[in-house]
Order: structure tokens, then C-alpha cells, then sequence
């Protein structure tokens, strides 16, 4: 499934709606004995709450996804920067970067990059980035 070769950190991107953020903290928690072997590049609110609720997780934490920090991922996208993108949206709630979400999805199949955006598919992205199943 990756193409990431066997001795290198894991790259993942980690990005949840407001409403998606307690869920993505919880799932990092419960995934935190393989997420201490990647680097993670977060937007800057997910990733203050996952340094915060996870202090020994390697976390970067980018501009908050409407101030430019989707699109920050979207260019490590292209620049092939990335294993996988963990996006845990918000289906219910119309955004002001809403084109953003849609863009960064879009980079995500262009370059066919591991892409999960709920807890159950993003466990199975984690399982399979780390077998290379
Ligand atoms: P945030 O950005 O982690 O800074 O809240 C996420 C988003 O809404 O794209």
C-alpha cells in the first residue's frame, strides 16, 4: 500500500473539524502506540489538542486550517511530503473553507495518498500504512 521505505518516520497529516476534535484526540489516544513512530503535521488547533492531550507524540503543528493550514497540507501533498491524511470532517455544519476541504480531498485522490476521514477507515489507513498491507 505505501510506498514509504521501511526505515523512515511514517509522515502524517492529521486535520479535524470542531466538531471532530474531541473524536481525534480520542483516536489519537487509542492509536498513540503507533502514532509515537510518526511524525504528524496537524493543522493548529488540531494539533495544539493532540500536543496537548499527548505531549510525546513528534506533532507540527501548521496555521489553523481556515487561516492557510489545509492548504499548508495540500502543498506537502503535491510535494509528496505525506504517507497518509487523516481528516475527520464535519458532514453537519457549512464552513467558511469549505473550498479548502474540497481542495485538499482533491489532492489527496490526484495523488492517490491514504486518505481516511472517520475513526473506523482511518484505523485501517494507520494498520495498513505500518504492514504495508
Ligand atoms: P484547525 O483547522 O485544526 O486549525 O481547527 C481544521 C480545519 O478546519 O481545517
Amino acid at each position: 500500500m505505501s510506498n514509504r521505505s521501511s526505515n523512515k518516520r511514517l509522515r502524517l497529516a492529521l486535520v479535524a473539524h470542531d466538531a471532530k476534535k474531541d473524536l481525534m484526540v480520542e483516536w489519537a489516544r487509542a492509536n498513540g502506540d503507533r502514532l509515537k513512530h510518526a511524525h504528524i503535521y496537524a493543522t493548529g488547533t488540531t494539533g495544539g489538542r493532540i500536543s496537548d492531550a499527548l505531549p510525546n507524540l513528534e506533532v507540527t503543528a501548521l496555521k489553523s486550517g481556515p487561516l492557510g493550514g489545509d492548504q499548508q497540507i495540500g502543498a506537502m501533498i503535491c510535494e509528496q511530503k505525506l504517507d497518509g491524511l487523516i481528516f475527520f470532517i464535519d458532514p453537519m455544519s457549512p464552513m467558511p473553507h469549505d473550498v479548502d476541504v474540497k481542495a485538499l480531498s482533491r489532492l489527496a485522490i490526484v495523488y492517490d495518498l491514504p486518505f481516511a476521514s472517520s475513526p473506523s477507515t482511518a484505523e485501517y489507513v494507520l494498520k495498513g500504512l505500518y504492514t504495508g498491507d
